[in-house]
């Protein structure tokens, strides 16, 4: 079965989850039969799709049209047969408890076409054990959608041990349909990936305080703001409920062993039904202020032991062919807002270090959890999960963690802003990587033309990372290095001596659109939406927006761009000859592509000069045009004027050299 073959889904289950996978199925063009036992559960669900779905529509994510038209395509049923008989694909998101779900997979089993596939969205249950309770154990996976699907990008698409790999390729497919990123886990193993992560993560952060020796805001500082993570440990236990992660925890302890014994400390919170934020009370007081992380109580032995205890469970995962560094470190970073993954992270921070850290412990406490597991020693002789060089895949030359470089071949060189999990927002990590990879790729010989674009489907750049930028405390001076270092980082897009084409899709705002702004062209699908909308937040735009977006679509224009600081969509900015070509989300990765590839096939010398004649010539036309003049009698020289009349008499293709 091919993704296109899917028309039905009926999802079993109406409500956190189910009603959010159905919304995001609905969404993607796919009918949907929801199910859930009764009238009242399964109108409530229904009720929230509505709601969401109008939410969207007001924010302008979607238009009226398309909310009306995945409503429509979402049936609310109670009767188990009508809701399956035509299904091609399930998705069960029914109670976490194996009982329950066992008799739901009978009843399925019963009514289901025999050629369609099951998927469950447990967190934490065996698939493997789920999927022997059906006659089809290979046409069944795990598909972890995370909470709320309609926002969250990450689904982690599990294999059972029967699953057969068409069935996960399907599985993968169909989350891409959907708008997501899937990562795939090639184990049942508990956790998965993320939970695997995050709920020892807990578990140690819960023995640090039980042990004595540090406090909860301790520990939820070094989280937060040493080690950078979105949340203290014990602020994410309180949101997510104490006894969910329990719960996860529980059942890794029973399968996995010691090392996850439960710390008695969140026990304490389960027995006594301080759950977190959803009972008013966990390891923070909601009634009194809540989570309140002291920026300043961080401890480096904390960081230390956690970043350990992490390394230790990447390890386990990688060492027990679950799951592969990359893929660990994109599930993170997707599902839990990590701002970098935890095997690159551990890899920063010296592998030999952590092995280091947790043999100490081990011999001071003997507890299973500080067992250096084998691959982590492993990997730390290898000198990292990634080879020690931070390696993933590429070549060193190019080794950044939020830009990436590709060659995809005819002489292009694809700058891809990686940090989807943030809208590919400009951090000033950001801004020292893209530098670094403008000015490599202009010394590449193999590379004549840059393409940039933004990793996944929701935006080119969205603009700058405000909390990168809140780093800077609201000093001033820093203010001003920040805004002349983007200047200057995207100026290098207009001085590299190559064509550059940003290829836009999606959002492109703020400091994204002044990174655009430097490319010599731009193509964009006819979903993307520009604007600088720094005015709305009492600012400027301050990397270069004042200065070169009137070069590109006039000052009137610029000036009505800056100062309404409105969205505006991709025709209305080829209307002001900002986007030089409007396309269709189906067609633009390969216009884009051939595009460069098309300005990588034109005379490099005459390009370098042509770019370097007309920036001179912005805002004194006499410099440019002696370097207009200089050039020209430059290029009388060169081979490839030779090339370019010989192939132009001769009607035919020429070959530049850039000589
Ligand atoms: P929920 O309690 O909000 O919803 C479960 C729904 O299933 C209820 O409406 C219930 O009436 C219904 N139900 C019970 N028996 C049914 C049956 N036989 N047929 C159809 N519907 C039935 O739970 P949830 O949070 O949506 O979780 C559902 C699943 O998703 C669980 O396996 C959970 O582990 C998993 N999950 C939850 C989250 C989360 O953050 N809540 C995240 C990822 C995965």
């Amino acid at each position: 079965m091919e993704v296109d073959d899917i028309n039905t889904i009926a999802v079993l289950g109406a409500g956190n989850m189910g009603h959010g996978i159905a919304e995001v199925a609905a969404l993607a063009g796919f009918d949907v039969n929801l199910r859930d036992i009764n009238e009242e559960f399964v109108q409530d669900g229904y009720d929230q799709i509505e709601w969401s779905l109008g939410k969207l529509a007001e924010n302008d994510q979607i238009g009226d049209d398309e909310a009306d038209a995945a409503l429509d395509r979402v049936t609310p049923l109670v009767d188990f047969e009508a809701a399956v008989e035509d299904a091609d694909f399930v998705v069960e998101a029914v109670p976490e408890k194996m009982e329950i779900k066992k008799d739901v997979y009978g009843e399925l089993e019963e009514y289901a076409p025999d050629e369609a596939v099951f998927a469950t969205n447990t967190s934490s249950l065996s698939i493997t054990e789920l999927s022997e309770v059906t006659e089809r154990p290979e046409r069944f996976c795990g598909m972890h959608f995370f909470n709320p699907p309609v926002r969250m990008q990450l689904v982690e698409v599990i294999s059972g041990a029967h699953t057969d790999d068409e069935v996960l390729d399907l599985t993968e497919d169909l989350a891409e349909a959907m708008d997501k990123t899937p990562v795939r886990v090639r184990k049942d193993s508990p956790g998965f990936v993320v939970n695997r992560i995050l709920v020892p993560l807990m578990n140690e952060a819960a023995w640090l305080v039980e042990s004595g020796e540090y406090t909860v805001e301790q520990v939820d500082s070094s989280t937060k703001f040493e080690l950078g993570l979105p949340m203290g440990s014990f602020e994410l236990a309180d949101q997510v409920g104490i006894d969910v992660g329990y719960h996860v925890l529980d059942y890794m302890h029973d399968v996995l062993g010691d090392a996850y014994e439960p710390c008695p400390l969140l026990a304490e919170k389960v027995e006594a039904e301080t759950l977190g934020k959803k009972t008013g009370e966990g390891f923070y007081d909601y009634d009194d202020g809540g989570a309140e992380v002291p920026t300043d109580a961080g401890d480096e032995a904390i960081v230390r032991r956690l970043q350990a205890v992490m390394a230790n469970e990447v390890a386990k995962l990688v060492g027990g062919d679950v799951a592969d560094p990359d893929a660990i470190d994109e599930a993170v970073m997707l599902g839990a807002g990590f701002p970098d993954g935890p095997a690159k992270m551990a890899d920063d921070a010296g592998l030999d270090s952590l092995v280091d850290e947790l043999d100490d412990r081990h011999e001071d406490t003997g507890a299973a959890r500080y067992e250096a597991a084998d691959y982590l020693r492993e990997a730390a002789e290898d000198g990292g999960f990634y080879g020690g060089d931070g390696d993933r895949g590429g070549s060193d030359r190019y080794d950044y963690d939020t830009v990436r470089v590709e060659k995809p071949g005819e002489m292009v060189g694809k700058v891809v802003l990686d940090r989807p999990h943030r809208m590919n927002t400009v951090s000033e990590d950001l801004l020292d990587e893209l530098a670094d990879a403008v000015e490599t790729l202009a010394d590449d010989e193999a590379v004549r033309a840059l393409l940039v674009v933004g990793e996944g489907d929701d935006a080119f750049s969205a603009g700058a990372d405000v909390q990168s930028m809140a780093a800077g405390g609201g000093d001033p001076l820093k203010a001003v290095e920040l805004s002349k270092k983007g200047q200057e980082t995207f100026g290098k897009l207009e001085s590299s001596p190559m064509p550059v084409v940003a290829a836009v899709d999606g959002y492109c705002l703020g400091g994204g659109m002044e990174l655009a702004t430097c490319a010599d062209l731009r193509v964009a699908s006819d979903r993307s939406e520009f604007g600088q909308p720094e005015h709305d937040l009492g600012l400027l735009p301050g990397w270069g927006g004042t200065q070169r977006l009137k070069h590109v679509v006039g000052e009137g224009r610029a000036k009505e761009i800056i100062f309404t600081a409105d969205r505006f969509d991709a025709e209305t900015m080829a209307d002001y000859g900002f986007v030089n070509e409007v396309v269709s989300v189906d067609e633009f990765e390969d216009r884009a592509f051939e595009l460069a590839a098309d300005l990588a096939a034109g005379p490099p010398v005459a390009q370098q000069y042509t770019k370097r004649a007309m920036l001179a010539g912005r805002d004194d036309t006499d410099a440019g045009l002696e370097v207009e003049s200089q050039a020209f009698g430059h290029l009388m020289n060169t081979d490839d004027l030779m090339e370019g009349v010989t192939a132009f008499m001769g009607d035919g293709e020429p070959e530049f050299e850039g000589k």
